[in-house]
């Protein structure tokens, strides 16, 4: 069992199942291992289809009950939700690291962007407004706000904990029930966050957490007509698989997929700013989330003082275990994404790109994190997510090559540039072609704002006022004076 903790109850190794805590069916179970040690940290249940039923039944009576609770209510739970986690956040970063691997200081960081969703939703409990119309003497309309009802998620390993509340508790505040599948990878965090929804006085079979296998779970979720919606924040691979399976029951969809963010540095950037910016966004998590800078553009004036000012701050980084004090880079999640940033590497070296700075080393899944210089469009890093520690510098020269070439790509997440000229700040804002644009800053993740992606990044957006949306369903009432 998962040691160390203050309060050990937050380790669980059975799934929230409709109200109780169980094992699977058939009592298979599966290991969940440490990404820095390689290390068992315990089992989960691999619940079958039967037991993802059995969530989604419950799910559905529950449901029925607590849309009908007053908002305040509703916020009420959210807010004490909020209040819990913020209380258990070393417990809950300190699951979240072993699991997932990032450092400690930033699973910190995540426990409170997580818990921020549920205060954030609370709030927006409570401004459901719907509009009435006349657009008759004898004629009235309401436009009224309701709950979609029974919904699903399903999430990723590299925001265990926020992927998941931006999630549910939007779908809880809108007075939806929701069933989740949490990565495989990181499924403690999940389970810790149902602990304390139940401790916070959520009413049982609301929110289940499902442990297992996709293949299991996910054909449930997708084609169970009970499930009105389904949430999914991972690969546009498995999202379009997603999308069909979802197609016989027309459920509705939010989608949060791949991004390759483009980021650009013009000549007349703030150095430290483009600097600052540039590492924020590209190696935290080390490298692995989807709004993280795949490729940096970077114009011809600026190139080797902006190369020479990444390569060091690059060499100062700390790599290592996460709960080693000072460790800034993590290993990476599995060996897989080991394999792809060498591949990355590889394939660009061979095609003519140099390290700038800090050598390009590789211990079990801890990766250096490196800068390449000299990057060309014919290299994997320019149109594959790499989703680690490596930042390709391309050159540039006009403006306009440099937004050609950040819209190039299929996808539409996130993008980043940096300008002091203000007339080219509002041309690039207004040309890249991608949902989510950071001018002058590296980050861009919080509830107060809209997240998603256009092209194949995904449908819907997360967070901000318009997040509470997709969980709910327009009702018209069409009202004949007398
Ligand atoms: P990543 O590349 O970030 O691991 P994935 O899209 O593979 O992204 O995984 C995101 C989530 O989708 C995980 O919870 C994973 O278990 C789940 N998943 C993967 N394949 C399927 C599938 N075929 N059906 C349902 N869920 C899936």
């Amino acid at each position: 069992t998962m040691p160390d903790l203050a309060d050990p109850a937050l380790f669980s190794e059975r799934a929230a199942i409709g109200g109780t805590w169980r094992a699977s069916s058939n009592g298979e179970t599966l290991n969940v291992d440490n990404p820095a040690t390689g290390a068992v940290i315990g089992t989960i249940p691999a619940c079958t289809a039967q037991d993802t039923r059995d969530a989604i039944a419950a799910a559905a009576t529950t449901q029925a009950q607590w849309r009908r609770t007053p908002a305040a209510q509703r916020a009420e739970i959210l807010t004490a939700w909020h209040g819990l986690m913020m209380r258990h956040a070393d417990d809950l970063a300190r699951i979240m690291t072993l699991e997932q691997g990032k450092p400690l200081a930033e699973a910190k960081g995540e426990v409170v962007y997580a818990a921020s969703f549920l205060k954030w939703f609370a709030a927006e409990a409570e401004r459901m407004e719907g509009e009435t119309l006349a657009p008759a003497a004898d004629r009235r309309i309401l436009v009224m706000k309701e709950p979609v009802g029974v919904t699903a998620a399903i999430t990723p390993w590299n925001f265990p904990l926020a992927m998941i509340t931006r999630k549910c508790g939007p779908a809880i505040a809108a007075g939806c029930s929701m069933v989740i599948k949490p990565s495989e990878l990181t499924p403690y965090s999940a389970l810790a966050l149902a602990v304390l929804a139940e401790r916070a006085g959520l009413p049982p079979g609301l929110l289940s957490i499902v442990t297992g296998h996709a293949r299991e779970i996910g054909p449930e979720l997708t084609g169970n007509p009970i499930v009105r919606k389904l949430s999914f924040t991972g690969s546009t691979a498995v999202g379009a698989l997603l999308m069909r399976q979802c197609a016989d029951t027309i459920k509705r969809l939010s989608l949060e997929l791949g991004g390759n963010a483009p980021l650009i540095v013009f000549d007349d950037a703030d150095l430290d700013v483009a600097v600052a910016g540039t590492m924020a966004s590209k190696f935290r998590n080390a490298g692995q989330t989807c709004v993280c800078a795949n490729r940096a553009y970077v114009q011809d004036g600026i190139y080797d003082a902006f190369a020479a000012r990444l390569a060091a701050e690059v060499a100062a980084l700390t790599v290592g275990d996460g709960l080693a004090p000072g460790v800034q880079i993590g290993p990476l999640i599995n060996d897989a994404a080991v394999a792809k940033v060498k591949a990355h590497v590889e394939d660009a070296l061979a095609k003519g790109a140099r390290i700038v700075g800090r050598p390009f080393a590789i211990d079990g899944r801890f990766v250096d994190p490196v800068v390449l210089a000299d990057v060309t469009a014919d290299m994997r890093i320019a149109c594959e997510e790499t989703f680690g520690p490596v930042l390709p510098l391309f050159r540039f020269t006009s403006e306009e090559a440099a937004v050609a070439q950040a819209n190039a790509t299929p996808f539409g997440l996130a993008s980043y540039f940096f300008t002091r000229d203000l007339d080219r700040a509002w041309r690039v804002g207004a040309a890249l072609d991608f949902g989510m644009v950071g001018l002058n800053t590296g980050t861009i993740s919080t509830a107060t704002a809209p997240f998603g992606g256009v092209k194949q990044s995904g449908l819907g957006r997360e967070g901000g006022r318009v997040g509470i949306e997709e969980f709910l369903e327009l009702k018209t009432l069409h009202v004949a004076l007398a």
